[in-house]
C-alpha cells in the first residue's frame, strides 16, 4: 500500500529570466511503514518536495496523494504529516517535556491524554531523567531526539525529515542513525528522510530516490542503486566509481561486448532499457577490480596509495592515460603488497563493469 504518491509534480519559483524549476515533473510512490530517502545534491529540490508534501507550499502542476486521497484542500496542520527540521525548531525557554507536548496542547488535546503521550515519547526517545531541563541546557543530539519526540507525539501517518542529523558530529550522527531506523522500526511510521550523505543513505533506507536538478533519476533499494545505478550520475553520486572509455560491439541480453582504451575486451552488463551506441562509458567499482603484479585487463603505474583502516585505495594512472582506483581490503599486519611507482595489472572481475547512459 502507498502511503504517498507523488504524481507528475512541477514547482517553478519565479518568472522569467530568473525562473526555476526547483521539481520537474517528479512522480515517486512511498510505501506505508517504508524508510525512504530522497538523496541528491544542494539544490536538487529535496526541500521543496518536503514542503509541498507538509503543504507549507503548493505545487504548480501534478498533484500529491496521501492513501489514494488529493491531499491538495488540506492545510499543513490537518495532514497527518509532521517535519523534522535541521534545526531542531525547539522553543529554548521550555522544558523537553513541553516541548514534546506542544503540539497536542496546539491541537486541543486534554492535558491527561498529553501527559500519556509525552511519557511515552520520553520513553521512546530515552530523555526521561532529561524532562523537566529547558532545551537550551541539553546537548545538540539531545535537542535532536526532543524534536524527534515533538513531531511524533501527535502519531503523524507520515513524518518528514529535512537532513535532521547533519548538524552532529560524525560519531553522534553514527549513533542517531541507529536510533533513526530503530523509531521507526517501532512506531511503524512512514519516513521520508532528506540527505545529500550518500552513505548515509545507504545505511538507513528501505528505498532511495536519487535526485538531481530538480528531477528523479532511479528509485531502488540501496543495493539496486549502489550496484546497478541505471546512469552515470547515480553511479558517480553513490560511492566512488572508475570510469573508463570503451568501443562498444555485440549487445544483447542486457550484456556488451566494451573493448577498453588498453586493446582488452571484457563483457559489460548494460543497464536496464538503454541501447549503447558505438562508444559509451563503462563504469567499474573499486572493490570489484584486482592488482596484480602480472598482466591484466588494464595496465599503469601504482600513483598514491591511500589507507583507510579497513581498506586501502591503491590510485593507478593507466597506461591508456585514465585514472583507476582498485580498493583492496587490509588484512592484519600485512601491508597491501604495492608501492608507489610500480607497475601494476588491474583484473576486472566478472560482471564488474557496466555500460551506462551519460
Ligand atoms: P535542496 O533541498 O535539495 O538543497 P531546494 O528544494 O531547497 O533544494 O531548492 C531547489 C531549487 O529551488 C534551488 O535552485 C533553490 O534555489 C530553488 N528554490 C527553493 N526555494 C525557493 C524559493 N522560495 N524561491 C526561489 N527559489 C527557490
Ligand atoms: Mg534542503
Amino acid at each position: 500500500r502507498n502511503a504517498i504518491e507523488v504524481v507528475k509534480v512541477s514547482k517553478i519559483f519565479g518568472s522569467g529570466e530568473g525562473q526555476v524549476a526547483a521539481l520537474d515533473t517528479v512522480s515517486v510512490s512511498i510505501r506505508e511503514n517504508e524508510f525512504f530517502t530522497l538523496l541528491g545534491p544542494s539544490g536538487c529540490g529535496k526541500t521543496t518536495l518536503l514542503r509541498l508534501i507538509a503543504g507549507f507550499d503548493f505545487p504548480t502542476a501534478g498533484e500529491i496523494l496521501l492513501y489514494g486521497q488529493d491531499i491538495a484542500p488540506l492545510p499543513p496542520f490537518k495532514r497527518p504529516v509532521n517535519t523534522v527540521f535541521q534545526s531542531y525548531a525547539l522553543f529554548p525557554h521550555m522544558t523537553v517535556a513541553d516541548n514534546i507536548g506542544f503540539g497536542l496542547e496546539m491541537l486541543g488535546k486534554p492535558k491527561a491524554e498529553i501527559e500519556a503521550r509525552v511519557d511515552a515519547m520520553l520513553k521512546l526517545v530515552k530523555m526521561e531523567a532529561l524532562s523537566s531541563r529547558r532545551t537550551s541546557q541539553i546537548s545538540g543530539g539531545q535537542q535532536q531526539r526532543v524534536a524527534l519526540a515533538r513531531a511524533l507525539a501527535p502519531q503523524p501517518k507520515v513524518l518528514l525529515l529535512d537532513e535532521p542529523l547533519s548538524a552532529l558530529d560524525y560519531k553522534l550522527r553514527k549513533e542517531m542513525q541507529i536510533e533513526l531506523k530503530r523509531l521507526q522500526h517501532e512506531t511503524g511510521i512512514t519516513f521520508i528522510f532528506v540527505t545529500h550523505d550518500q552513505e548515509e543513505a545507504l545505511t538507513m533506507s528501505d528505498r532511495i530516490a536519487v535526485m538531481s536538478s530538480g528531477k528523479i533519476l532511479q528509485v531502488g533499494s540501496p543495493w539496486d542503486i549502489y550496484d546497478k545505478p541505471a546512469e552515470r550520475f547515480v553511479a558517480d553520486f553513490i560511492g566512488e566509481t572508475n570510469f573508463l572509455t570503451a568501443a562498444i560491439s555485440g549487445t544483447g541480453n542486457g550484456k556488451a561486448r566494451a573493448t577498453l582504451k588498453s586493446g582488452t575486451t571484457i563483457e559489460a552488463t548494460v543497464a536496464e532499457g538503454f541501447q549503447p551506441k558505438d562508444n559509451a562509458t563503462v563504469v567499474v567499482r573499486p572493490e570489484h577490480a584486482k592488482l596484480t603484479k602480472d598482466e591484466g585487463d588494464l595496465s599503469g603505474m601504482v600513483e598514491n596509495i591511500v589507507y583507510f583502516g579497513t581498506d586501502t585505495h591503491i590510485h593507478v594512472q593507466l597506461d591508456s592515460g585514465e585514472a583507476f582506483t582498485v580498493r583492496q581490503q587490509n588484512t592484519r599486519s600485512a601491508g597491501c603488497g604495492f608501492e608507489r611507482g610500480d607497475k601494476v595489472g588491474i583484473l576486472i572481475g566478472n560482471d564488474a563493469a557496466q555500460v551506462l547512459r551519460d
